[in-house]
């Protein structure tokens, strides 16, 4: 094969949307794996050391490069993808710019072992900081690697922005999923620190879908197929019955790159009308087929946001075309309340009798303030697409306003204290969501799955900053299988899971053994408690940027936590009551959400005009 790679002219490379496309390991693995299937390979294989912060290695069978291009392909806007400015408007590749291995190397250590078919000999080339170090003939099999080592070795300041190991290797299965699961027809393998993560043979779309998520997964999956003149809808959304609590598995492909649209996000969520309550998200796998020329890829340096011609349009359709196949496959509105975990408070042993309330009040503290390490409101990232319906941010502007409204009521007096101490034993529960309270001066209202996560997240950060949590070994060990991801993922947080309470053993590649669980959370839900935790996890680190500890105390409360809806009987109320007002910070969440609302006596007196 001759040379293919060309340098852009200038007046073609200022047209590209010009930004730095390596933020962290799991940039250059998305670069890489894009550069593969340009040349078109139908084997992929990712090798992984220590999150990428040591190595990251992409192997493929594709067609190579020539000695030429192996040493021009690490030139700025070098490429063989465009040529002119005309080609910007006709992509067919996911790679156009010419940039990404130029900045690699740049901040790497870059090894390329390269061979085009007719050759008996391929080209190595090693490049430090864009200093090219060694090229030479080697002996490699068709086809092209490209091992980059110790990322950001020249920035320090970069090397140490980079997170933990979880959080780094989350990013690279996020990217490696993204561009795996839509090119069903390249079998794709990922290794971490030696372990097989991903083994995914050739086949179709829906047997891609199934090998990533498990298989369970199948029979979640409705499909949705629509052929129009605008655009070809072509895959597939879960089951109502099998929507998360957070959004997790959500991909939109167009022309088979990975996409971020919240509008489009909303076009699923709406055909869901009245199948999902409101904190629930369906998944769904939706390649949109669209003529390249109606749709430009150069907004944006990652690619990952595209313009439409026609938005509104393909909104229409997508809408329409997930609501007729959620009707095709009788898909009929279901609630499921039961879906909740059901967890109970503790309850008082037998014979036991029941203790007067004991408080502690830290009288210095500001409910108004918040602490550090938790979220201040203006944590709200309007950069990040998926927060637009994030459900913390949501009610961002009716927290305010409550918080603006109890500062003008000052309603946590100095004799706040003194105020608990006699408060009665009178407990009511309300809508089997609230807990009602008298006090001397007024009353309380109190969210019972607020405070249980408040009084749970306190216990959790606890155990973790300690490095031990209470565990209660299970009578019956389970066997629990996760996706290969969460597997991953419950391997790297090993330690803080097992600070947590959790005592668990590797059985498999993907299934661990659960031998003891934390007290608080009985024998009850532990795979659900585990999955929600994970899934929590991922989303807190992706949308509110969480420190380790907090995301995990957070996360883990928040899964294990009683719910609205669950009936509790006296005993609970005030186990749960005490136990708040035993909390470090009663009043509200992390995320600066109310737990507590008070009703002044003398407001009341007003309103019935006393
Ligand atoms: P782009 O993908 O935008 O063209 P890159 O910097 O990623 O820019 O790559 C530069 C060029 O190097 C590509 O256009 C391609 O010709 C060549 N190249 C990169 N990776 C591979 C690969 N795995 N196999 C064959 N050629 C490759
Ligand atoms: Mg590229």
């Amino acid at each position: 094969m001759s040379d293919i790679i060309q340098l852009l002219p200038d007046a073609v490379a200022n047209q590209i949307a010009a930004g730095e496309v390596i933020q962290r390991p799991a940039s250059a693995v998305k670069e890489l794996l894009e550069n593969a299937i340009d040349a078109g390979s139908d084997n992929i294989s990712l090798v992984i050391k220590d999150a990428g912060k040591t190595l990251i290695q992409v192997n493929d069978n594709g067609f190579g490069m020539s000695e030429t291009d192996a040493r021009l392909s690490f030139e700025r806007h070098a490429t063989s993808k465009i040529k002119s400015a005309d080609d910007l408007f006709n992509i067919n590749t996911k790679g156009f710019r010419g940039e990404a291995l130029a900045s690699i190397a740049a901040i790497a250590q870059v090894e390329l072992k390269t061979k085009v078919e007719d050759h008996d000999l391929g080209t190595q080339i090693n490049i430090e900081g864009s200093e090219v170090k060694a090229q030479e003939v080697c002996n490699c099999s068709k086809g092209t690697s490209f091992a980059i080592k110790n990322l950001f070795y020249n920035v320090p300041a970069r090397r140490n922005f980079l997170k933990s190991n979880p959080v780094e290797i989350r990013h690279i299965i996020d990217e490696f999923q993204r561009v795996a699961i839509v090119h069903a027809d390249i079998a794709f393998s990922m290794y971490n620190n030696g372990n097989e993560v991903f083994n995914l043979k050739k086949g179709t779309f829906r047997q891609r879908i199934v090998g990533i998520f498990g298989d369970k997964t199948n029979q979640k999956l409705v499909p949705v197929s629509e052929n129009t003149d605008i655009v070809n809808v072509e895959g597939f959304v879960s089951k109502p019955e099998f929507a998360k609590k957070t959004r997790g598995e959500q991909y939109f492909f167009v022309n088979n790159r990975f996409i971020k649209n919240a509008y489009l996000n909303h076009a699923v969520q709406n055909a869901f009308d009245q199948l999902l309550s409101k904190d629930q998200f369906p998944s769904y796998f939706l390649k949109l087929a669209i003529d390249t020329s109606k749709i430009d890829i150069n907004i944006h340096p990652t690619k990952t946001e595209i313009k439409f011609e026609d938005e509104r349009a393909i909104y229409a359709i997508i809408r329409t075309s997930v609501k007729q196949a959620l009707g095709q496959h009788n898909i009929s509105p279901t609630l499921d309340f039961e879906q909740e975990l059901s967890f109970n408070v503790p309850l008082l042993k037998s014979g036991e009798s029941v203790k007067a309330p004991t408080i502690k009040v830290n009288k210095d503290y500001n409910p108004f303030e918040t602490k550090t390490g938790s979220l201040p409101l203006s944590k709200k990232s309007t950069e990040n697409w998926e927060s637009l319906y994030d459900s913390f941010n949501q009610d961002t502007s009716e927290i305010i306003e409550h918080v603006e409204k109890k500062k003008e009521q000052h309603v946590f007096s100095p004799d706040w204290d003194n105020e608990i101490e006699n408060k009665t034993q009178t407990l009511i529960q309300l809508h089997s969501k609230y807990v009602f309270t008298q006090l001397k001066s007024g009353s309380l209202i109190i969210d019972q799955q607020r405070a249980h996560e408040r009084i749970l997240f306190e216990q959790y950060t606890k155990s973790l900053e300690q490095g031990k949590g209470s565990t209660q070994q299970l009578l019956f060990p389970e066997t629990i299988d996760f996706t290969s991801s969460d597997a991953e993922l419950l391997k790297e947080l090993k330690i803080e899971i097992n600070n947590l309470g959790f005592d668990f053993s590797k059985m498999g590649k993907t299934s661990f053994v659960i031998i003891g669980v934390p007290v608080e959370l009985k024998e009850q839900n532990v795979k659900k408690t585990l999955e929600n935790l994970l899934e929590q996890f991922k989303l807190n680190e992706s949308e509110l940027k969480l420190k380790k500890h907090e995301n995990l105390a957070i996360s883990m409360a928040r899964s294990s936590s009683i719910k609205s809806g669950k009936t509790l009987n006296e005993e609970e109320m005030k186990t749960l009551v005490d136990q708040l007002f035993a909390c470090e910070m009663p009043y509200s969440l992390p995320n600066a959400k109310p737990i507590i609302i008070s009703l002044n006596l003398d407001d009341l007196n007003q309103q019935f005009n006393y």
